[in-house]
């Protein structure tokens, strides 16, 4: 299995989304949409699946899920999918938490949606400021199977993904859709 996932979270983003469109140039990726994101801009979520990608719910306002209530964690992720289902006419079926940040009482919280949660095995540290070089370097070492978490909303990140397809495509890998067999042991990074 040669493929890998590119995922870029917390879109979408007027100064990044249509120049991470066309830099990904027909490579397929999944975007893991900011629900408050989504409602200001909802042209770009459109654009994001009509270019063939797969979106996911990030949450509605980005919050650490595990302190909240039962309540608030199933709002942030109810309005999300609402929003994103009529958006693209396809609810969403991955998940992926703010920070990373999970545990049980989350889980529960995304199951009663039918949603799976998906972390990464690659994390190329773009929201923390690396420039496009480190991105790079980072996601050139994802394994076949692997997933690169990137993120919207960063320069650095648009300038890397054209060299990071042509690291994959040298090494033989190919972005494709979320692989369910590295769902079951997602690494956090
Ligand atoms: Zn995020």
């Amino acid at each position: 299995m040669n493929t890998v996932a590119l995922t870029f979270d917390d879109g979408p983003c007027p100064e990044t989304t249509p120049a991470l469109l066309a830099a990904l140039d027909g490579a397929t990726a999944t975007f893991f949409l900011w629900g408050e994101h989504a409602a200001a801009h909802p042209s770009l979520v459109r654009e994001i699946a009509a270019a063939g990608h797969r979106i996911g719910n990030h949450t509605w306002t980005h919050p650490r899920l595990p302190p909240l209530t039962a309540a608030a964690r199933d709002e942030e992720v109810r309005r999300t999918q609402d929003l994103l289902a009529d958006l693209t006419g396809d609810r969403p079926s991955l998940f992926r938490p703010p920070y990373g940040d999970t545990d049980a009482a989350v889980a529960e919280t995304i199951a009663g949606h039918g949603l799976t949660e998906v972390l990464w095995t690659v994390d190329t540290r773009d929201w923390a400021g690396a420039p496009a070089g480190e991105i790079v370097a980072a996601a050139e070492r994802v394994e076949p199977g692997g997933i690169v978490l990137m993120h919207e909303g960063r320069p650095a990140t648009v300038a890397a993904v054209p060299r990071v397809l042509a690291a994959l495509a040298a090494r033989g890998l190919r972005p494709g859709p979320l692989d369910p067999a590295v769902l079951e042991r997602p690494v956090r990074g």
